[in-house]
């Protein structure tokens, strides 16, 4: 069968060869075997269950929450002359209800629907008799509630899936899953561990930055204008953040969009409509832009804020250079923005299981701004690659400077926190260690503390900066919400007993900020 998967690949889709890991998904799939597919971002996920439905005697049923891609998946698979339809809110009820009677009598290879649909009663009746094959499921994280896009559309699978007479053939497709999440898309779907395909997350064409040294709206439109024929898009954490955003830099002469959940369907989809010409060439946009938006050419992401964790940061970032094309990911990192988030997830989670879980994964997102080390490779490992290779063309990996030994300062930042009991946070530590005088410092009477003042030639924000990095290095841990209060870990002690060094890189020259003058 895979002979004729080859041929399909040339005579359908004009391909000459199958791209890594798509030939073992569809070998798998061809073989009747439930099958999860880990592809990154423009890898060719579509293709994996687009060559079955071909071959296969029944109808493909591909379920996909990215309603506004269907319609012209749907153009272009006609186009190349497969027989193929979609279900979605965005055609009538009469539409849709002809549409499944074509469907029932087989006139299609492939139907697309969007994950609200099987919530439909006429629907989870109806598709009993649809003669399925195959069932792909795109964007197969929504699954799990772990995951960072949870839709409870999705937990209908599982139990439709049972209900249905003709037992098709189970196909997850993702391109951001933890392992947890890989393991709890198995588990719902009924897919063997051995039959996930993953091709890893790497995209070689992305270079990783991250800014946190310099005013970042500075920054922001130095680049904008240095880019000026590029395409990209700038996300912000708050409705407000992308009006202010958008209203500066159209007031700086760049052709910027915005996009947001407060605007109207019809100005969203002008914007949207307008960037994906490239009539606009900047998008600002809260984190409700991109699903379904197949953009191919779009130089650079960058980050206003820091989003609340990787899977979202890495998602977002994603959307950059699908086309294989060189492509940036600038995240722009600022402490109040953590706070921000730490007091967001606070009042958000009820269970405080999942509080916890939610603040991990943002301190990740802080170790990730602070490290040293491969930007991509640290992405990597979160997702569960045990060995990344160095992407040696991020940030990081092309950075010139010298490493410094820091042992010394390293062991009286460590010693001024067990000095001060390990019950407070960055701020006063700072503080003590830079001999402030305050109200706290001398209640608690630090003043006396042979550690306070021992740093005082630097100033507290620098302080500040080398605690995150001792943090990110994993000498420092962090406990507790919006206040956390930092403990040295075992490593850590290690360091303070001389049995560890300490090495940073020398710290940036940053030209003097002279803020909001250009904006
Ligand atoms: P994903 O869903 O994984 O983001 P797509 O299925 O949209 O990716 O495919 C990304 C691009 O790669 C598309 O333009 C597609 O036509 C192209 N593509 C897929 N498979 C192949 C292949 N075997 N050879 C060449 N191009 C391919």
């Amino acid at each position: 069968m895979i002979e004729k998967a080859r041929e399909y690949l040339q005579h359908y889709f004009g391909y000459e060869s199958f791209r890594s890991g798509q030939e073992a998904i569809i070998e798998r799939v061809l073989a009747g075997k439930n099958t999860a597919g880990i592809m990154p971002t423009g890898g060719g996920k579509s293709i994996c269950y687009q060559i079955p439905a071909l071959l296969f005697p029944g109808i493909t049923l591909v379920i996909s929450p990215l309603i506004s891609l269907m319609k012209d998946q749907v153009d272009a698979l006609v186009h190349n002359g497969i027989e193929a339809t979609y279900l979605n809110s965005s055609i009538s009820a009469s539409e849709a209800s002809m549409r499944m009677n074509d469907i029932k009598q087989g006139k299609y290879k492939l139907v697309y629907i969007a994950p609200e649909r099987l919530d439909h009663s006429a629907f989870q009746q109806e598709w009993q008799h649809m003669n399925l094959s195959l069932v792909a499921i795109d964007e197969a994280h929504c699954i799990s509630q772990w995951g960072h896009d949870f839709r409870p559309s999705y937990l209908k699978i599982k139990t439709l899936l049972k209900e249905l007479p003709s037992k098709p053939i189970v196909l997850a497709l993702t391109a951001t899953a933890t392992p947890e999440v890989t393991a709890d898309i198995c588990q719902s779907l009924g897919i063997d561990n051995e039959t996930t395909i993953s091709t890893g997350f790497a995209r070689d064409n992305l270079f990783f930055s991250v800014v946190k040294e310099e005013n970042r709206d500075q920054f922001l439109t130095r680049y904008i204008e240095k880019n000026k024929q590029e395409s990209g898009i700038i996300y912000a954490a708050t409705r407000k953040d992308v009006d202010l955003l958008y209203q500066r830099l159209q007031k700086a002469g760049i052709q910027v969009g915005r996009y947001h959940a407060g605007m109207n369907e019809g100005e969203r989809s002008f914007m949207q409509d307008q960037f994906i010409q490239d009539d606009l060439s900047v998008m600002v946009a809260t984190s409700a832009f991109g699903m379904g938006i197949d953009k191919s050419n779009v130089r650079y992401v960058i980050h206003y804020q820091t989003p609340k964790n990787m899977e979202s940061y890495y998602q977002e970032a994603g959307r950059a250079g699908r086309d294989g094309l060189d492509s940036e990911c600038i995240l722009l990192y600022s402490p109040q923005d953590m706070q921000v988030q730490r007091f967001l997830i606070e009042q958000s989670h009820p269970d405080p299981e999942r509080k916890e879980e939610e603040l991990k994964k943002l301190n990740k997102m802080k170790d990730y701004s602070f490290t040293e080390g491969c930007l991509q490779a640290f992405i990597l490992r979160y997702f569960g690659d045990a060995n990344p290779e160095d992407c040696g063309h991020c940030e990081n990996c092309t950075d010139q400077r010298h490493s410094m030994d820091v042992t010394t300062e390293a062991q009286m930042v460590l010693s001024c926190m067990i000095r001060m009991g390990e019950r407070f946070g960055k701020t006063l530590i700072s503080q003590v260690l830079t001999g402030s005088r305050n109200k706290k410092i001398e209640e608690f009477g630090f003043g006396r503390l042979s550690t306070y003042g021992i740093m005082r030639q630097q100033t507290a924000k620098e302080v500040a900066d080398f605690i995150d990095f001792l943090t990110a290095k994993q000498y420092i841990e962090m406990t507790g919400g919006q206040y956390p209060v930092l403990k040295v870990t075992h490593s850590g002690k290690e360091v303070l007993m001389g049995q560890k060094q300490v090495y940073r890189k020398e710290r940036k020259q940053v030209a003097a900020l002279t803020m909001d003058n250009v904006l």
